[in-house]
């Protein structure tokens, strides 16, 4: 059988199997409602909580600070509409800040708190996409309420200066919101909300691309922030977000947390991720005539290339390499149906055509040496089969 080679960790990442041993258990007997006081229940909310605290541990935040949701996106919308809720009925003119290269989970709620009458500024991000911190001090405004601007971006796997950001953010105004997707750097990168990240407010993270399942997710709330809920019901999650938990996906995102800290704290995990990376891309550099590496390769997460094919189609080139076993991603996204170039590395000033040019190649934890051997000599050629049929 042919191998596969799963190079598209930045869209979702295997679950571990120690993480699925963790949860198995909450699906069968002896799982009550965390909320209900019988011994099933309390069993429940006591795996719950010790959930809770891994992921505190792993953001050096405290318990009570922890909100567990459906995911990124949850997080994200959460964040963005919580804050700004309340101001949309001040009578105020209320300004948010947030950039081109976002995920859509925040362009788009930044886009429908604009309709209701919020002034959005979207910051462009350099030719190698990262925000100048410049960018935002010009920006900000006696108005600014919320100022969000993500870690890790997903596409080219450039590092934000969150801690400056934010740090220019309170120095302006102690009462700005500073809020930071932090989806492609958790687990990749140390996050220390007590230290580098202390003027971060709020920040988003997802299960599935931390080796936990699909659909679980975590919202840092500083003590202290009051955010207006998305969803009305139930008291859980100190009444930040409603509805019963879902245990079996929380009880997995806490041992994924302790997995990731346990990866995190050996000198070398991170280092070698980024050397296997490295490898990649220089192979497939110099293999390949026409390449070039889209964004920054200085301050990157470590599992995350994003490289550009000169008269390559990647939407061919992704077809192609599936069917030679290599699942990867390219610089665009699908909407209604239409193909449209990223906007990220439109944004950073790429044409349409250099965008739909464009391959994301993202490495797991798991990826072995073997398989990047394997795709360097498998992409080169495919590249040479496409461009040979132009
Ligand atoms: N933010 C970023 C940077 C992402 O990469 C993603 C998913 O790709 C999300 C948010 C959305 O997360 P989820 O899929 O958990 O809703």
């Amino acid at each position: 059988m042919q191998q596969r080679i799963y190079l598209d960790a930045n869209a979702t990442t295997p679950v571990l199997p120690e993480v699925v041993a963790a949860m198995l258990p909450y699906f069968t007997v002896g799982s009550g409602n965390p909320s209900s006081a019988h011994q099933a229940g309390q069993r429940t909310r006591a795996a719950v909580e010790r959930a809770r605290n891994a992921v505190a541990k792993l953001l050096k935040a405290s318990t009570k600070e922890i909100v567990f949701t459906s995911g990124g996106t949850e997080g994200d919308n959460l964040a963005l509409m919580g804050v700004m809720q309340p101001w949309l009925h001040a009578g105020e003119p209320a300004h948010l800040i947030t950039t081109q290269i976002e995920h859509h989970a925040v362009l788009y709620a930044a886009e429908a708190l604009e309709r209701r009458g919020v002034r959005v500024t979207y910051l462009a991000p350099n030719r190698e996409g990262v925000i100048d911190p410049a960018s935002l001090e010009d920006a900000l405004t006696p108005q600014t309420k919320l100022i969000s601007v993500m870690l890790a971006n997903n596409e080219t796997g450039a590092v934000q200066p969150v801690g400056k950001l934010a740090r220019i953010a309170k120095s302006f105004n102690t009462e700005i919101v500073f809020h930071t997707d932090a989806v492609q750097a958790a687990g990749k990168l140390p996050l220390d909300l007590s230290g580098e990240f202390k003027n971060v407010d709020l920040l988003t993270i997802s299960g599935h691309k931390m080796y936990a399942p699909q659909g679980t997710g975590v919202l840092f709330v500083r003590s202290g922030l009051h955010l207006t809920p998305l969803q009305y019901g139930g008291p859980q999650e100190r009444q930040r977000r409603a509805g019963t938990e879902n245990v079996p996906g929380i009880v997995a995102l806490g041992r994924a947390a302790e997995l990731a800290q346990v990866w995190l704290q050996a000198d070398n995990n991170a280092a070698a991720l980024g050397a296997l990376r490295d490898r990649l891309e220089e192979g497939l550099l110099s293999a390949i005539p026409g390449t070039s590496v889209n964004g920054t390769t200085s301050h990157r997460a470590p599992n995350t290339t994003n490289l550009r094919f000169e008269g390559v189609d990647a939407e061919s080139l992704l077809i192609a390499l599936d069917m030679q076993g290599i699942a990867a991603s390219f610089g665009a996204a699908c909407q209604s149906g239409a193909t449209e170039p990223s906007h990220v590395l439109v944004a950073m000033g790429l044409t349409p055509g250099e965008a739909s040019g464009s391959l994301r190649l993202s490495l797991s934890r798991l990826t072995s040496s073997e398989e990047i051997d394997l795709a360097l000599a498998i992409i080169p050629q495919v590249i040479a089969r496409l461009r040979s049929l132009i």
